[in-house]
Order: structure tokens, then C-alpha cells, then sequence
């Protein structure tokens, strides 16, 4: 994928399709999708739409059929291939219901390739609704331009976590109490950064963090930041280091 985008960015819909895409296929849009398009950006028959299914690229769409609660849509050309995303995934201890939703808007649009929420002795939210969240990745994902998802996993415990991870992807762990600067941390190689909750990580759980295999505890900077503000950050800081904001 070319590190700048095409600017001025195509105007027409994207969309997420839950069913593979292929040249000449046909596709009945579910009625929210219909609604969006037909009602809210008042399309009609032979209008152009972008078209992704999370694995095959991108498609142009055409609209062949307009009713009040349904369109269905005809798949022409592939306009792009699968892109390709930086191998890092982000651990994060979720916040409050609408810090959880922005944080997961935004590192899909970073480009994190997985979310996996993790649960702290000081996690405070009790429920994560990780289908609501799946809508939220998809509707950033269909207006930044990504051809695949982020995973979204269900919530874990921390030293669940921590025993199941595979040692070998390296962990960032983001230690307010310091650690490397991220700006010489963040290594190419297949990576997991791991921010935690607003009341931050227990002396217990830092040290169990610290000592496991292959993690790298990182600094993201003198200032406190707020633990939805540290995930992005910590994300940000590794695409411009070690991901494709170098390319
Ligand atoms: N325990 C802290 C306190 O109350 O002073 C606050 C924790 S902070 C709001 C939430 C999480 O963000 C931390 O557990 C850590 O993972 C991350 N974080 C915040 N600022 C950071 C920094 N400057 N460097 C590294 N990680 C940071």
C-alpha cells in the first residue's frame, strides 16, 4: 500500500459486506446498509459504490435494484488488492463505553491488526460488548480505506493473557512508571502493545508483566497520559517507528 494516500480522496460509499465478493457476483444489501445508501446518500440505480469483504480487496459496486428497504448491488472490477498491515496487535485494559468505542475507532484507522481487550484487578467496566465494537472497526475501516478488519477478541484476564501469549511476538509493555523510549523500542517483527486501565496496573501485575518472556517495558513520554490516550499513542509512536508510516 503507498504510505501517502491518493488525495483528494475518492468520494464514493464504502461499504462492508459480509458475504466474499467477486467479479459479476450480486449482492442484497441488509436494510441498514439500504437506508444508508438509498435514503441517507440518495443513491439510485447505476450509482457506483466501493465494496470490501475483510479478504479480497476492494470491489466497484453498482446499484441495479433501489426499493425503499432494500438495494442489491452487481460486483464489477477489482479497484484494489488486500493491503498490507504492520504485524502489531494491541492489548488494552478497556475504560468507559465511549473511551472503549473511540479507542477502537482510532487504532483501526492506526492500523492495528488485533484488539484484544484485557481485564486488570483495577479494570473497572463490567460488560465489553465486543459485537458493538465489531460495528464500530467496521464503519472506521470503511472510511479510512482498510480492506481487513482488525480481530476483535473477547475480553481475557491479564495473567490468562500472559500464559497463553506466544513469546516469540514481543511485548510492548506501556510503563508509566518508565522504560525505554518508545522512539528506541519499537522493533520491526511481529509485535503486541499492552496499555492498561485508568487506575494503571497493580505493583503485582507490573512485575508479573516484566518478567515475562521477550517484554519490553516502553515510555511513552514524562506526561501521565489517559489510558485511552497511551493506547493510541503507544501505536501511533510504533507505525512511525516500526510500522508502515516509514514506508
Ligand atoms: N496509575 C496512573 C496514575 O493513576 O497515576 C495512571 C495510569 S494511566 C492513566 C493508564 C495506562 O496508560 C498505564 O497503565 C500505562 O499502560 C499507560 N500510560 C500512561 N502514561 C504513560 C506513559 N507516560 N508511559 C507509558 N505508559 C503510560
Amino acid at each position: 500500500m503507498p504510505a501517502t494516500p491518493a488525495w483528494p480522496p475518492k468520494s464514493l460509499p464504502r461499504l462492508f459486506v459480509r458475504v466474499p465478493l467477486g467479479e459479476g457476483a450480486t449482492i442484497d444489501l441488509d436494510q441498514r446498509q439500504a437506508n444508508y445508501l438509498g435514503n441517507v446518500m440518495r443513491l439510485g440505480v447505476g450509482a457506483e459504490v466501493l465494496l470490501f469483504d475483510g479478504a479480497s480487496g476492494e470491489w466497484l459496486g453498482r446499484v441495479e435494484e433501489a426499493g425503499r428497504k432494500r438495494m442489491t448491488l452487481t460486483v464489477g472490477r477489482r479497484t484494489r488488492e488486500v493491503e498490507a498491515i504492520p504485524d502489531v496487535w494491541l492489548a488494552f485494559a478497556p475504560v468507559k463505553r465511549t473511551q472503549t468505542d473511540w479507542l477502537v475507532e482510532k487504532a483501526t484507522e492506526l492500523g492495528a491488526a488485533r484488539l484484544m481487550p484485557v481485564i486488570t484487578q483495577r479494570t473497572i467496566v463490567e460488560r465489553v460488548k465486543t459485537g458493538r465494537l465489531e460495528s464500530i472497526a467496521i464503519e472506521a475501516a470503511e472510511q479510512c480505506g482498510r480492506t481487513v478488519l482488525p480481530q476483535i477478541d473477547e475480553p481475557i484476564a491479564l495473567a490468562r493473557f500472559l500464559d497463553q501469549r506466544d513469546s516469540a511476538r514481543t511485548l510492548y509493555f506501556a510503563d508509566e512508571n518508565g522504560g525505554e523510549p518508545a522512539a528506541s523500542s519499537f522493533k520491526a517483527g511481529p509485535a503486541l502493545i499492552l496499555t492498561g486501565p485508568e487506575g494503571g496496573f497493580t505493583g503485582q501485575e507490573r512485575d508479573l508483566i516484566r518478567s515475562a518472556a521477550n517484554a519490553v517495558p516502553v515510555s511513552l513520554g514524562p506526561r501521565i497520559l489517559r489510558a485511552e490516550t497511551a493506547a493510541l499513542a503507544g501505536l501511533a509512536a510504533y507505525m512511525a517507528v516500526a510500522g508502515d508510516w516509514r514506508l
